[in-house]
């Protein structure tokens, strides 16, 4: 049987806006060894703006811009709300042909005719565009027939929180981690900032798996996924807690997690952790 005040854990746990799916959960909580985060939307705050607008080879600002949101405009991926918004005109999206969406890479499509690709560095590789690629931060890059037509340079911010979340589950002897598909530069920089010092970048989806299954074997205890549930749904399926971050109106997300937390505030990870082992010490 279920001792009662498990069932008070998951009770105080849900006022406090964390949604506990099973006791078991709160046992796991206790012997966390290593939290394995997500970047964007989890330890930044995923409002992607446009920050600025590199042309090239002979293509202007709003020729970059105007390509990209056409393609974008397909996508509900934060980064392309960013730049269908920083567009801000009506988008003709009969113009728009034969459209692919790469998760964790971007798009390709063609437009009025042009073969037009959009996304990060690996998905220009892939399809043979020249690119310079010592750039910092997030990047989205657009190729028209092959050619580079320039960049865009996205910004995101650090959530104020996320520091004093990593330091503390550190005093705790959890391990800290991060995995993102986002570039090296953004993954350095962000991980420097937080102090969080194994990370890995440029993951696709399927990789974040493999990433997480192999964490988990090196580890001796619980090991905990933390994301936003955009193309991280089967990494919290996997995890021995999956914790799904202001993921309402995500069904994937909420569905694959074993906690969902209802706003996007990280420090909510800790205080889950907290409840656990206070919990537990009232049913011993
Ligand atoms: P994270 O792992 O940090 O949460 P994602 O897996 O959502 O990031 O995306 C990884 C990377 O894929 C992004 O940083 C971006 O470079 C690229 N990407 C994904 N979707 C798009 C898109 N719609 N447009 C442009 N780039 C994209
Ligand atoms: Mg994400």
């Amino acid at each position: 049987s279920i001792p009662l005040s498990f069932f008070s854990g998951i009770g105080l746990a849900s006022k406090r806006g964390i949604l506990i799916k099973g006791s078991n959960y709160i046992e796991a909580l206790c012997d966390l060894k290593t939290v394995v985060f997500d970047k964007t939307g989890t330890l930044t705050l995923g409002k992607f703006k446009v920050s600025d607008i590199m042309p090239m080879n002979g293509f202007n600002k709003e020729d970059v811009l105007k390509y990209a949101a056409y393609v974008e405009s397909f996508s509900n991926h934060p980064i392309a709300v960013s730049i269908v918004k920083e567009y801000g005109e009506y988008i003709d999206k009969t113009k728009v042909n034969e459209l692919k969406e790469i998760a964790g890479q971007g798009l390709i499509a063609v437009v009025e005719g042009k073969k037009v690709i959009v996304g990060n560095l690996n998905l220009m590789k892939l399809n043979g565009v020249k690119v310079l690629e010592e750039l910092s931060g997030t990047v989205v890059f657009v190729a028209v027939e092959g050619i580079l037509a320039g960049y865009i340079i996205i910004s995101d911010t650090i959530k104020g929180s996320s520091k004093q979340v990593i330091e503390a589950l550190n005093k705790l002897n959890i391990d800290t981690v991060m995995l993102t598909g986002d570039n090296k530069n953004s993954a350095e920089n962000v991980a420097g900032q937080l102090g969080i010092k194994q990370y890995y970048y440029g993951l696709l989806p399927q990789d974040k798996v493999q990433r997480f299954n192999q964490i988990k074997k090196e580890t001796l205890g619980n090991v905990a996924f933390v994301g936003d549930g955009i193309n991280d749904a089967p990494v919290l399926k996997i995890s021995d807690v999956g914790i799904a971050m202001g993921a309402l109106g995500q069904d994937a997300a909420i569905e694959a997690a074993d906690i969902v937390i209802t706003n996007d505030e990280i420090e909510k990870v800790y205080e889950a952790i907290n409840i656990s082992k206070y919990t537990r010490k009232i049913v011993w």
